[in-house]
C-alpha cells in the first residue's frame, strides 16, 4: 500500500521571524505520518526582492542592495536565535552563498538581462527560507531535509507566471521525493519557484506557493494538502475589510475557485487545479492558533443548499464596453472580440452582453493603449477605470429564489456597473466602484451573515 503524506505549506507571516518558525516546527513536529513541508519567503522578502530587480534594472546599484539587505540580516538572526552555534554557522554559509548570487544577479539586471534575471533573484526570498527551516526542523527532531523545488517543478519559459508542465513535474517530484520518505525524511521545498527542461529559474506567480503545495500533493497523491496562514481558514470575507467575517467550515472546490479568483488571497486560485483532478482535500490552517478553526476544501457539498458561503472582492478593475451596432447579429463578432484580448494576454474575469454591445472587466488598472487601439477597430470603446468586483459565493446560489435581490437590497444607493450571474452556478458577481467596495462589502455581509435586527417601530400608542 502507498505510504499516506500530507503536504504542509507555510506561508510568509507563518515563518516571519523566529518565534513563528519555531510554532513550525512544532506544528511539523505534531503532524502524524509522513511530510513533505513547502515553505514560502519569509514575510515582505518577495515584495523587496521585487523592488530590488527593478531598482538595479533601472540602474540604481546601491537602492537595489539597501532594499534587501535588512532581510538578509533577519535570517541570520533566527539562524543565531534557533540553531546550536555550529548549526548557526553552517546556516549562516549558505545564506552567505545565497546572498552573494543574489548580489552577481543584480548586476546582471543591471546590464539589462530581463525577465530570466528577475525571476532568478526573486526566487532568492525562497532559496533562503527553505533551507534555513530545513535547518531548525532538523534541529528540533524532524528529520528534514532542503531540496532544491528546481529538481520538482518543471515549468514553461513565461516567467514571472510561469505553469507547470505534467505529467514532467509530477514525475520529478515522485522521483526526487519519494526516495526521501521512503528514508523516512522530511522534504523541505521552497515554493513559488521552478525551472523549465532546461535549467533555467522560473517562478509561478506571486501567491505561488500555495500552486507548490498543490502540485507536489498532486505528484505524492496525498491524503491532504495543508495551506497554513495567519487566519484561521478561508473566512466570510476579507478580515482586513471585514472585522466580523468568522470561518468557513466547509467549501466545495468550486466555491473555493471562485473565492480565490475572485479575490480571497488566502489561497491562490490554481491551487484548486491539481488538487481537484486527484480529489486531494485541501485545508487551511492558522499557524499562530494550531488546534483552532479552519476550512476544508472538498468535493463534497455540505449543509444548507442555497446558502450564501463568502463574499469576495478584487480592486484594480478596468470596464471596457464595445459598442458596435454594425456587429449585431453577425457572426464572428465575439470571436474576434476575445482574439484581440488573447493576443494582448489580457485577462478578462467579467463578461456582459447586450444587443449592441459587449462589456467586460480587465484585471488591470491601467490597460494598455495598443489593446485599446485594437478594440477601436471592432467599435466605439469606453474605459472606467478604478473599478473592483464583488463576488458572493455559495455553492446552489442559483436554484434559490431571493438571495440576489437581498444582496443588491443591501448594497443600497450605490452604483452597480455590471452584473453576472450563472456561469458557474456558485456565483453572483457585480462591478462596483473601487472606493466604495469595501462600505458595498460590510452591508453585503451584514445583510447576510451578521444576523442585524431590522430596527422596528414602537408600538403606536392608540389614540
Ligand atoms: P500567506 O502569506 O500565508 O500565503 P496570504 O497573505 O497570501 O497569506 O493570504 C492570507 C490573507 O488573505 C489574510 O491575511 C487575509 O487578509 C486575506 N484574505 C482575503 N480574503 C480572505 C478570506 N475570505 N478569508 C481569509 N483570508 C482572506
Ligand atoms: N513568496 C512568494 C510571494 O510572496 C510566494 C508565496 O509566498 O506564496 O508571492
Ligand atoms: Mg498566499
Amino acid at each position: 500500500m502507498s505510504e499516506r503524506i500530507t503536504v504542509l505549506k507555510f506561508g510568509g507571516t507563518s515563518v516571519e521571524d523566529a518565534a513563528a518558525i519555531q510554532r513550525v516546527a512544532g506544528i511539523v513536529r505534531a503532524q502524524a505520518g509522513a511530510r513533505v513541508v513547502v515553505i514560502s519567503a519569509l514575510s515582505r522578502v518577495t515584495d523587496a526582492l521585487v523592488k530590488a530587480a527593478a531598482l538595479a534594472e533601472s540602474g540604481y546599484q546601491p537602492g537595489a542592495r539597501a532594499a534587501i539587505e535588512p532581510h538578509i540580516g533577519r535570517h541570520g538572526a533566527v539562524a543565531d536565535r534557533l540553531l546550536s552555534l555550529p548549526g548557526a554557522a553552517a546556516a549562516r554559509r549558505e545564506l552567505t552563498a545565497v546572498a552573494d548570487r543574489l548580489t552577481r544577479l543584480l548586476d546582471q539586471a543591471a546590464g539589462g538581462a530581463g525577465a530570466g534575471v528577475r525571476d532568478a533573484i526573486v526566487a532568492c526570498g525562497e532559496d533562503l527560507s527553505a533551507p534555513l527551516v530545513a535547518a531548525v526542523l532538523a534541529a528540533s527532531n524532524t528529520a528534514a531535509v532542503h531540496v532544491d523545488p528546481r529538481r520538482c517543478i518543471v515549468t514553461d519559459a513565461h516567467h514571472g507566471a510561469a505553469t507547470a508542465l505534467q505529467p514532467l513535474t509530477g514525475e520529478r517530484t515522485a522521483a526526487a521525493l519519494r526516495p526521501l520518505r521512503a528514508a523516512g525524511q522530511v522534504p523541505v521545498l521552497g515554493g513559488f519557484v521552478g525551472a523549465t527542461a532546461s535549467g533555467a529559474t522560473t517562478t509561478l506567480g506571486r501567491g505561488g506557493s500555495d500552486v507548490t503545495a498543490a502540485l507536489v500533493g498532486a505528484a505524492l497523491d496525498a491524503v491532504e494538502i495543508q495551506i497554513w496562514t495567519d487566519v484561521p481558514g478561508v473566512l466570510t470575507a476579507d478580515p482586513r475589510v471585514v472585522p466580523e467575517a468568522r470561518t468557513i467550515g466547509r467549501l466545495t472546490y468550486a466555491e473555493a475557485a471562485e473565492l480565490a479568483y475572485f479575490g480571497a488571497k488566502v489561497l491562490h486560485p490554481r491551487t484548486i487545479e491539481p488538487a481537484v483532478a486527484r480529489g486531494i482535500p485541501v485545508r487551511i490552517l492558522d499557524s499562530r492558533h494550531p488546534g483552532g478553526s479552519s476550512t476544508l476544501v472538498g468535493a463534497e457539498p455540505e449543509g444548507r443548499r442555497g446558502s450564501i458561503k463568502a463574499i469576495a472582492h478584487k480592486t484594480g478593475i478596468t470596464v471596457v464596453q464595445i459598442t458596435a451596432v454594425k456587429m449585431l447579429g453577425t457572426h464572428g463578432f465575439l470571436h474576434a472580440l476575445f482574439e484581440v484580448f488573447a493576443r494582448h494576454r489580457a485577462v478578462v474575469d467579467v463578461v456582459t452582453t447586450s444587443e449592441v454591445s459587449v462589456s467586460l472587466t480587465l484585471e488591470q488598472p491601467d490597460p494598455r493603449p495598443e489593446l485599446l487601439a485594437d478594440l477601436e477597430r471592432l467599435g466605439v470603446v469606453s474605459v472606467e477605470r478604478d473599478r473592483a468586483i464583488v463576488c458572493v459565493v455559495g455553492d446552489g446560489l442559483h436554484d434559490s429564489p431571493g438571495i440576489a435581490g437581498r444582496v443588491f437590497e443591501a448594497v443600497g444607493d450605490i452604483n452597480i456597473y455590471l452584473i453576472s450571474q450563472g456561469a458557474s452556478r456558485v456565483n453572483l458577481t457585480f462591478v462596483v466602484e473601487a472606493r466604495r467596495v469595501a462600505e458595498v462589502v460590510r452591508r453585503v455581509h451584514a445583510a447576510v451573515f451578521e444576523e442585524v435586527p431590522v430596527p422596528r417601530r414602537p408600538a403606536r400608542e392608540p389614540a
